[in-house]
């Protein structure tokens, strides 16, 4: 389950965790996200960066696609056809930060 709702100061935060060590990430820069290339729809696995060839080599018959963390909230956005300042106007009144 690699995003969860982590309670921080009496406020449920969506954390991505790694699929391998099973903490979370901290800084979007420490992780990637993966996912199965043989898949045409694949679910998404998170790792830190130092946990990434462990967590592939757990499954050698998996082809993993590899990219970075932080470039998944741009993807996402655009995928759901939003975009980053809309994404903050509506986090903001929900005290998300
Ligand atoms: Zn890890």
């Amino acid at each position: 389950m690699p995003i969860q709702i982590s309670m921080r100061d009496g406020i449920c935060c969506p954390v991505a965790v790694c699929d391998w060590c099973h903490r979370p990430i901290e800084r979007a820069a420490d992780g990637n996200y993966e996912w199965d290339m043989h898949q045409i729809s694949s679910p998404i696995s998170f790792t830190h960066k130092h946990c990434c060839r462990a967590f592939e080599a757990a499954s050698p018959d998996v082809l993993y696609g590899a990219e970075e963390l932080r470039l998944l909230p741009v993807y996402l956005e655009r995928n759901l056809a939003m975009t980053h300042r809309d994404a903050v106007q509506l986090a903001k009144p929900a005290a998300l930060f």
